[in-house]
C-alpha cells in the first residue's frame, strides 16, 4: 500500500488516526510486524452482489465451501486479542450480512479490543446498520465503488440498483460520524473516472480514497485485458498527485497492489537525492503479501493476503495463530522475503526491487506464467531513475527496515 498523500504532502486522515503520524519527516511507521501483521478477516464466504472481479468468488453457487462455527471464530479473537494483532479488517464475502461478523466483533469489543475496521460494499448499511458500527467503535469503513455512472458500476457488481445502496452506505456511514472510504478497483473501464472519483468521496464527507490496480485472482482470474495500460497508469497516477494536493486537509489517497508506483511518485516530487531517500524509506516500511499482512479465511484457512487465495499458510482449525505467524513457518517464509525469489526479466534486475517487492505475483503469474516473474503493470524504467538519483540496489537495500 502507498500513502500517496502522506508521501506528496505528509498529512493523513484515517491512517494517522489509526497509526498515529508518518511520513516525510516523520519515522516510517512500525505499526505492524512480521508477527503483529494486520489481519483480513474474510468472515464469510455469502454476499449480496455478484462482482467480476470478486478475489474469492464469494456467492458462487456452484461451489460447497465450509465457513467455521461461531465457537470456533471466537477462539480465533481470543487469539487474535492476545497475540496484540494491531488491526483486524472485517471482509468477506460482504461481512454485514452475516451474523457472525457482529458476534465476533461484539465479542471483541467486550473484551477490550477496539482495533475494529470493516470491508464492505456499503448496500446494506442503513441508518440503523450505520449507527451500530459507530456504537461498536469501528475505526474505519471501506465502501466500494466502481464508478460514477450507476449502470456502470451494476454491471460490474452484477446486482441492478448497487450503486444507489453503495452511496446512500458512504451517506449513513459518515452522517452517523464513522472515519469511511471510498474503495475504487481500477481497470481499463473506469480508469478515466478515477480523479473525478476523489471529487465525489470528498463531496460526500469521506476521509480516505483507496485505489486498487486489478489483481487477476478469483473471478479476475482470467480478465488479464481488463488491466489499464502501462502508460494510462502512469497519467492516472499523475493526476492523483494533484488531487493529493487538492485535498490534502480533507482526505487521504491511498494505492494499493500497485507498490512500483511509490518509486515512481518518489521521483517525481523529490526535490533532492536525500528527500527521494526518505521517500523510498515510507514505501519500504509498508507491508505486502504476507509480510505485515495475512488473510484468515471463512474456513479458518489463513493466506498470506486476501489476493494470494491459492496458497495456503496455515490452517486455524489445527494449528494457533502464533505458531503460523511464526518466521520458521516454512510456507509463510517465501513472503517475507519476496525480492529474492523474482525471476523475471526486469524484476529480479530492478534497483529497487526490495523497496517495492515487485508488484503483483498474480498479474505476474496471468501475464508470463511464472509465479515469480514479471508485473506487466509497472510503467516505468527503475534504471533511467536509479541513475537520475545516483543511487544503486545496495544502498536502496540498506535503507530498507
Ligand atoms: S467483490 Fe466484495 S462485494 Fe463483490 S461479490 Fe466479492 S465480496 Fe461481494
Ligand atoms: S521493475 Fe519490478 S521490482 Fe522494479 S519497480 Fe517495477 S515492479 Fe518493482
Amino acid at each position: 500500500m502507498i500513502p500517496l498523500t502522506a508521501m506528496v504532502t505528509g498529512k493523513g486522515t484515517v491512517s494517522f488516526k489509526i497509526k498515529g503520524r508518518y511520513g516525510r519527516g516523520s519515522r516510517p511507521s512500525s505499526f505492524t510486524s512480521i508477527l503483529r501483521p494486520v489481519v483480513f478477516w474474510n468472515i464469510t464466504y455469502k454476499c449480496n452482489l455478484k462482482c467480476k472481479h470478486c478475489y474469492i468468488n464469494a456467492g458462487d453457487p456452484n461451489l460447497i465451501r465450509r465457513e467455521l462455527p461461531v465457537e470456533k471464530t471466537i477462539e480465533i479473537a481470543d487469539q487474535i486479542i492476545e497475540q496484540k494483532i494491531p488491526l483486524v479488517v472485517f471482509t468477506g464475502g460482504e461481512p454485514l450480512v452475516s451474523e457472525k461478523f457482529w458476534r465476533i466483533a461484539e465479542y471483541m469489543v467486550s473484551r477490550g479490543y477496539t482495533r475494529i475496521s470493516v470491508s464492505t460494499n456499503g448496500t446494506v448499511i442503513d441508518w440503523e446498520t450505520a449507527q451500530r458500527l459507530k456504537r461498536l467503535g469501528v475505526r474505519y469503513v471501506g465502501i466500494s465503488l466502481d464508478s460514477l455512472v450507476p449502470e456502470k458500476h451494476d454491471e460490474f457488481r452484477g446486482v441492478k440498483g448497487a450503486w444507489e445502496k453503495s452511496v446512500e452506505g458512504m451517506r449513513n456511514s459518515v452522517k452517523a460520524g464513522l472515519p469511511t472510504g471510498l474503495r475504487v478497483t481500477v481497470t481499463r473501464d473506469n480508469i478515466s473516472e478515477v480523479p473525478d472519483m476523489v471529487d465525489f468521496a470528498a463531496s460526500l464527507g469521506l476521509e480516505r480514497v483507496s485505489i486498487y490496480l486489478l489483481d487477476t485472482t478469483g473471478r479476475a482470474a482470467n480478465e488479464l485485458e481488463l488491466l489499464p495500460s502501462p502508460a494510462r497508469l502512469r497519467g492516472m497516477i499523475d493526476r492523483l498527485i494533484e488531487k493529493a494536493i487538492e485535498y490534502q486537509d480533507i482526505l487521504e489517497i491511498l494505492l494499493v497492489r500497485m507498490n512500483f508506483a511509490g518509486i515512481y511518485i518518489a521521483s517525481r516530487i523529490a526535490k533532492s537525492r536525500e528527500e527521494f531517500l526518505e521517500l523510498l524509506k515510507i514505501i519500504g516500511a509498508q507491508g505486502d503479501c504476507g509480510r505485515k499482512t495475512i488473510s484468515i479465511y471463512p474456513d479458518g484457512t489463513v493466506r498470506p493476503c486476501q489476493f494470494l487465495e491459492s496458497i495456503v499458510v496455515g490452517d486455524l482449525r489445527r494449528e494457533s495463530l502464533t505458531d503460523i505467524l511464526s518466521p520458521d513457518n516454512p510456507r509463510l517464509k517465501p513472503f517475507f522475503n519476496v525480492p529474492e525469489r523474482l525471476r523475471g526479466e526486469r524484476c529480479s534486475r530492478c534497483p529497487f526491487k526490495h523497496v517495492c517487492g515487485g508488484g503483483s505475483r498474480n498479474r505476474a503469474l496471468s501475464a508470463t506464467g511464472d509465479f515469480w516473474g514479471d508485473d506487466p503493470s509497472c510503467f516505468f524504467n527503475p534504471w533511467e531513475i536509479a541513475e537520475k538519483w545516483g543511487v544503486n540496489s545496495g544502498e536502496i537495500r540498506s535503507i530498507i527496515r
